[in-house]
């Protein structure tokens, strides 16, 4: 077997998570190896909705503005406007006062590993790690090669083998399952999508299919979506897996229908897991830490995942260079920091998706309808990141900068 000279980390899994760790560490000038099994460009089921918040993360830590990230092609589509139906009743359609953007991951995602490169990073992609051993700080992967590290990162994201090998009691199996969803996603070619909308569903898509739209209820604790990208629309039916089971797979058909999509029905769509509210509260053990979806970390509400896989690496890799550089505790600094800055939000989003797909549950569609109008620019607000979902009452802490 062979090993290599020591890194001062090693990041597991070359998405957002992987590649904004890799990059901020690179950046500071530490040894730093990213693994990444596949080879870029790859492909990551994943609607590709970039929210204000996280448009503002890639401004404020990668230094790409928005005629930036679209010059090099990372932004596919502007939605200026969206519209939300619970069923087949349309609640709202609306204009948003800053965009929703649309990405391509496999774009987006070479872009960020190509970045932590630059910023020093190792990237090595076709490695699989398939042996974690924390007590030495090594991962082994497919080839048998082994790497060993000061601190280790688990960015492999929601299969993640990193999460597999920790302790049943950081992971509590238990929660992480009862709140992990299943998504699956249809990319139709636009010009073939354009001709059939509006066909026969009882759902009215926009007519220029420029706008994304939201469906709840066309499956539990999870929701419909139509995406627009420039060559594509993106149709896509995710939900918590207790509450829908295999059952996603046949109301996926029922869903293009609804939408008068039908005549796609033959086509297969692309399935993943992806976290609904299953965050890792303390995910560190010895000297790993787990961010992004591989700790459970997405929008309980929507599964918005980028941001959150962005935010936590930035997070951990504050805790890894405190750690590195006067010997903080990694584990703590980690912990503490999620804890402050991230878990009382994911908590005050799960609370609020309790409520709507409670209310859902229970019938009581009507009444959420009006809660949903009277609350909308809030709601918007909160995704966007403009508003905390902690104050989602309060007007006060508006535009304090909640990222
Ligand atoms: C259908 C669907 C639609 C979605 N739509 C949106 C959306 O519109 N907006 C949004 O914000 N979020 C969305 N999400 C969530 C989002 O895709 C994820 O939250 C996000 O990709 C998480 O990033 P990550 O870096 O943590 O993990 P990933 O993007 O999953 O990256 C993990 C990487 O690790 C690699 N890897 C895995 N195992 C190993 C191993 N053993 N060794 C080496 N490498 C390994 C993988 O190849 C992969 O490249 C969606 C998810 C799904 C399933």
């Amino acid at each position: 077997m062979e090993s290599r000279p020591e890194y001062d980390a090693v990041v597991v899994g070359g998405g957002p998570a992987g590649s904004t760790a890799a990059y901020l560490l690179g950046k500071s000038g530490h040894r730093v190896a990213l693994l990444e099994k596949q080879t870029y460009p790859r492909v990551k089921v994943c609607g590709g909705c970039l929210s204000q918040k996280s448009v503002r993360f890639l401004d404020r830590v990668f230094h790409l503005p928005i005629p930036t990230l679209r010059r090099e092609g990372l932004l596919d589509f502007t939605g200026t406007g969206y519209v939300l139906y619970i069923g087949s009743s349309r609640i709202l359609a609306e204009d948003l006062v800053e965009p929703l953007y649309f990405t391509r991951r496999d774009r987006y995602d070479a872009h960020l590993a190509r970045m932590a490169a630059e910023a020093g990073a190792e990237v090595h992609t076709g490695v699989e790690v398939v042996r974690v051993d924390h007590v030495h700080r090594t991962v082994t992967t497919s080839d048998g090669e082994q790497y060993a590290a000061r601190v280790l990162i688990g960015a492999d994201g929601v299969h993640s083998r990193v999460r597999r090998s920790f302790p049943e009691k950081i992971v509590r199996p238990k929660r992480w399952h009862g709140n992990l969803g299943w998504a699956l996603e249809l990319a139709i070619p636009r010009k073939e999508a354009e001709t059939l909308a509006n066909g026969n569903g009882p759902i009215d898509l926009d007519a220029n299919l420029a706008k994304p739209h939201l469906i709840l209820a066309a499956c539990r604790w999870g929701y419909g979506w139509v995406f627009p990208n420039s060559e594509a629309i993106v149709v896509g039916l995710g939900g918590l897996l207790q509450k829908n089971g295999k059952g996603l797979r046949d109301l996926f058909e029922e869903f293009l229908k609804t939408i008068g999509f039908s005549a796609f029905a033959d086509r297969r769509p692309a399935g993943f897991m992806v976290p609904l509210g299953n965050y890792i509260p303390s995910p560190a053990h010895e000297g790993t830490v787990l961010i992004g979806d591989a700790g459970g970390f997405a929008g309980p509400i929507l599964g918005e995942g980028i941001f959150y896989a962005h935010r936590t690496a930035e997070l951990a890799a504050h805790a890894v260079e405190r750690h590195l550089t006067c010997a903080a505790p990694l584990a703590e600094t980690y912990t503490t920091l999620l804890r402050h800055r991230l878990i009382p939000e994911l908590r005050a989003e799960r609370v609020l998706r309790d409520f709507v797909y409670g209310c859902l549950d229970a019938r009581m569609q009507v009444p959420l309808a009006a809660f949903m109008r009277a609350t909308n620019t809030r709601v918007i607000d909160a995704v966007q990141g403009s508003r905390s979902f902690r104050g989602f009452w309060r007007d006060d802490d508006l535009h304090s900068a909640v990222w």
